[in-house]
């Protein structure tokens, strides 16, 4: 490997060793350490600071206190002194040699000072003799040349005052003295003995004592050579002692103005002290303050400032600590969400579908790299600007129908829209969005359906196109048979209740017409009326349909019957409006008429049965009533009944004629003729009718026990006067029938249908076959009704 490739391998170990996190960790963690250190300091600073101020205001006390004491004390020796002074000019006066030893006595002593502290003054001449004592009683052999102060002064160079060592003064009780001398000259400047007062030692322990100290403290007068003179408060043994060789003895001697510190080597404990010297006096007097008094209000202090500062430290750290936690949290989180972003951009930049990030007002923030195959635009192009931009404007609500539901989560959140290429072009895609809550935007994944698009279309083209052969009549262009039947099912499906109506039509005495103008004209016919058709009921939701022959329906979805039958009857008047020349039908002004049966029911799944056979029914009672018309539940209710005046009898030969020629034999041919038209037509009831001059006689009957009838109550005489066969497919809806007391009894008659008995010679309808049934009935159709028809005619059989 070379150098310059291994380079950059050990700067990124190092850079490895040392991530981004690890440094921002120790730089807190220096920062924290050196907060709490500068905390420590700044406290550590004040208490020392404090303790100094403390130390240095105990040396000030100390050092006044000692400046007082040695005053006080240095001004009794100034007295002694000068005791000693006027004595010793006394005891050299010419004149004092003169007098008497007594009256020298006196001169010397009597106006001496009197103090409970001197023990004694005491006059010696250069041998030592002691020639004069205040307390007096001198004898020759009292000496004190061996005495230390006395060969201290006799070998002094000059006579000064010399302060000795503590001695002990033996008399009543032994005293602790100092020997205060002054030394006698000669005329010519040689010793002549001394005068010396001894001072008791304990003057100076009541005098040190005078000053206001705490149990601990203390006041030394030490001389300074080292000995101890006195001591306050008092020390047994102490008097007298060297301490010129002591650790701190210098320190004593030195008397530092600013005070220092020692340990005592009597009671060990640790002093402030402050010395000073006594003017012209080779002595040292030093106080002493107890440190342990002085700083027990500064320790206390410190002891709470440390408490307070290790609180401090201790809550400082468990912040840090918390913030740490929560920083390497927020860092772990950042870390997986960035190996995720990574992965997620990774996922986007290989993805063959286009994927779009949008923020909240819609505008791109991310575009993957498949843009460029999708639209012609790089990614970049497309970046900071509204998805809006390049959406086809009539399917903006598309995309912000999905994407509010993707922020809903409501579903819904895919649909098919169009986006501009760069040349102007458009594709389509299947877009699917995605909600992000976190900044309220969304990621749209887009595919390019252009191709599955034009291939739908083209199938649903091929689909509308082969859907509308299959539904349409080629004929006429209506709905054919099948897709009126489907439109019914749909409609008993939805079953909702609505209202739904439907109009029956037939062309009037259709089978004339072609047979006059021939099976083309018939169908050219055929379409006149369907073009008819429509023109009327364009204005209505609804779909015409050709469902036989030259038989058309109309399906009105919530018409009711009224608003049914106006529709029918405006269709009815078009094509009669047509007159298109109908020379069969002269009845209705010789030109092709129709005829409407029009009925409604709730829209229900069993809707599909009542309707029809109700419509149906309606349509053959316009043609049985005359054609050309409209026949309803309404209308036939509004119809005035078929008067049945007595003269009005026609055919009475024709049934007296019946009577003889069928009847003379019994009736057992005309009852199995009744069975067997019911048993064809599966009804439980079958008979048959004589139309009488009062009555109406059942001639032939199966299942059923009813002889006779009144012509009013009878349902055959609307088959006789019309001389057309008639089908009610529910007596109790049939405003004719339903007050009949065949209707209303129990088990009463709810479906009939009856064809006349034609008497062949005189063209009257004589009576009928009927058939019946206790249930209503709808499928009873054409062929029904020619079997019924076949069965009438059978029974005329032989009449002619
Ligand atoms: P009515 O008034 O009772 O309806 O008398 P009608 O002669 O119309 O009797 P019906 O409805 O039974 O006659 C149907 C006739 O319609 C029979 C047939 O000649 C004719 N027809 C049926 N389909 C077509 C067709 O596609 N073209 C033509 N031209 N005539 C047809
Ligand atoms: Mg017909
Ligand atoms: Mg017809």
């Amino acid at each position: 490997m070379s150098l310059a490739a291994a380079a950059p391998a050990t700067e990124s170990r190092s850079a490895s060793r040392w991530p981004a996190h690890r440094q921002r960790a120790f730089i807190f963690w220096a920062a924290l350490v050196a907060l709490l250190l500068s905390f420590c300091t700044v406290s550590i600073m004040t208490l020392v600071e404090l303790r100094n101020d403390t130390w240095q205001r105990a040396a000030n006390s100390a050092r006044s206190l000692a400046l007082a004491q040695s005053l006080e004390i240095s001004r009794r020796f100034q007295i002694y002194d000068s005791v000693l002074r006027s004595i010793a000019q006394a005891a050299g006066d010419d004149a004092f040699t003169q007098i008497d030893w007594i009256s020298q006595q006196a001169v010397l002593f009597d106006g001496a000072l009197v103090d409970s502290a001197l023990a004694d003054i005491i006059v010696a001449d250069a041998t030592g003799r002691v020639r004069w004592s205040r307390r007096g009683g001198v004898g020759a052999e009292t000496n004190i040349s061996d005495t230390p102060y006395f060969q201290a002064q006799r070998a002094a160079i000059r006579n000064g005052l010399l302060i000795s060592r503590p001695l002990v003064l033996h008399g009543r009780a032994p005293d602790m003295v100092v020997a205060i001398s002054r030394g006698l000259e000669t005329r010519d400047g040689s010793f002549d003995g001394l005068v010396t007062a001894l001072v008791r030692l304990d003057l100076f322990e009541h005098i040190m004592s005078g000053a206001t100290l705490g149990p601990n403290d203390v006041v030394n007068l030490v001389s300074e050579d080292g000995i101890f003179l006195a001591r306050s408060p008092s020390l047994p043994g102490i008097v007298g002692r060297d301490v010129s060789s002591v650790p701190d003895a210098s320190l004593f001697l030195s008397a530092p103005p600013e005070g220092f510190t020692s340990r005592s080597q009597f009671d060990h404990i640790q002093r402030i002290f402050s010395a000073v010297h006594l003017r012209d006096m080779p002595l040292l007097l030093s106080v002493g303050l107890s440190e342990d008094d002085i700083f027990a209000s500064w320790n206390r202090r410190a002891q709470t400032i440390g408490l307070v500062l290790c609180l401090l430290a201790g809550m400082t750290l468990f912040l840090a600590f918390q913030i740490r936690r929560e920083f390497r949290r927020r860092i772990e989180t950042e870390n997986t969400l960035r190996s995720s972003e990574e992965q997620y951009r990774l996922l986007a930049d290989h993805s063959t579908d286009l994927i779009i990030r949008l923020d909240a007002e819609m505008n791109r923030r991310y575009v993957s790299p498949a843009a460029l195959r999708f639209l012609g635009y790089e990614p970049d192009e497309m970046l900071d600007q509204n998805a809006r931009t390049l959406i086809h404007s009539d399917d903006w609500p598309i995309v912000l129908r999905i994407a509010d539901n993707a922020r809903q989560a409501v579903g819904g959140t895919e649909d098919c829209y169009r986006l501009r290429r760069r040349d102007g072009s458009y594709i389509w895609v299947e877009g699917r969005y995605s909600y992000v809550p976190s900044d309220g935007g969304f990621i749209a994944v887009l595919r390019d359906i252009t191709k599955r698009r034009m291939v739908e279309a083209k199938l649903a083209a091929a689909h509308a196109e082969l859907t509308a052969l299959v539904n349409t009549d080629p004929l006429t262009g209506l709905s054919n048979r099948r897709h009126f039947d489907e439109m019914l099912l749909d409609l008993a499906a939805k079953g909702d209740g609505a209202p739904v109506s439907l109009l029956m039509m037939d062309i009037d005495r259709f089978k004339l017409f072609n047979d006059t103008y021939g099976h083309p004209e018939g169908d050219r016919c055929l379409r006149a009326v369907a073009g008819a058709m429509r023109t009327a009921m364009e204005s209505e939701n609804a779909v015409p349909a050709r469902i036989g022959g030259e038989e058309m329906a109309l399906i009105l979805p919530g018409r009711t019957l009224a608003q049914a039958q106006i529709v029918a009857e405006r269709i009815r008047a078009t094509v009669e409006a047509l007159a298109i020349p109908h020379a069969g039908n002269e009845t209705n002004g010789a030109i092709v008429t129709l005829s409407i049966g029009c009925a409604e029911r709730p829209c229900q799944a069993d809707v599909l049965e009542p309707l029809i056979g109700e419509a149906d029914q309606m349509l053959y009672e316009a043609k049985r009533t005359g054609r050309n018309r409209v026949a309803s539940r309404l209308i036939l209710r509004k119809a005035q009944p078929l008067p049945a005046a007595p003269t009005d009898y026609p055919q009475r030969e024709a049934v007296e004629r019946f009577r003889v020629l069928k009847l003379a034999n019994g009736r057992e041919e005309l009852d199995t003729l009744a069975k067997h038209v019911a048993d064809l037509l599966k009804m439980p009831v079958g008979f048959i009718s004589l139309y009488d001059r009062n009555e109406v006689e059942l001639v032939g009957r199966h299942n059923i026990t009813l002889a006779t009838s009144s012509k009013d109550a009878s349902f055959c005489r609307y088959a006789v006067q019309a001389q057309e066969p008639m089908v009610v497919a529910d007596l109790s809806i049939d405003p004719r029938f339903a007050q009949n007391p065949f209707v209303t009894c129990d088990r009463g008659a709810r479906f009939y249908a009856a064809a006349p008995m034609i008497d062949p010679r005189s063209g009257e309808a004589i009576g009928a076959v009927s058939v019946c049934h206790h249930q209503p009935y709808y499928l009873f159709g054409a062929e029904e009704r020619a079997i019924l028809s076949a069965f009438a005619r059978m029974a005329m059989q032989g009449m002619d």
